[in-house]
């Protein structure tokens, strides 16, 4: 089954509630996996596009994932809701 939801940060799909990060009233996200978004808030509200990609391709990578798919994630990582205003 393809993903409907991902992270609108980092790419990873949050289909799974269990994924999700929080709001402040502690309900789920629907744009943030709970890596990337917690309470509220980003985890790392510092990191920079280039960062971010570094950190997806590792984790991708250690996931043994297909280079197509990693190719395709990181594609789409400027489209994102997060890095839209970010020039690339
Ligand atoms: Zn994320």
């Amino acid at each position: 089954m393809e993903p409907k939801l991902f992270c609108q940060s980092c790419t990873m799909p949050i289909d799974n509630m269990a994924y999700r990060g929080t709001e402040k009233d502690g309900s789920k996200s629907s744009d943030y996996c709970k890596y990337c978004y917690k309470d509220g808030a980003f985890t790392e509200p510092d990191i920079t596009f280039e960062g971010m990609k570094k950190e997806i391709l590792k984790q991708l990578q250690q996931m043994n994932l297909p280079k197509g798919i990693i190719e395709k994630s990181l594609e789409n990582l400027p489209n994102l809701k997060r890095w839209k205003k970010v020039k690339v």
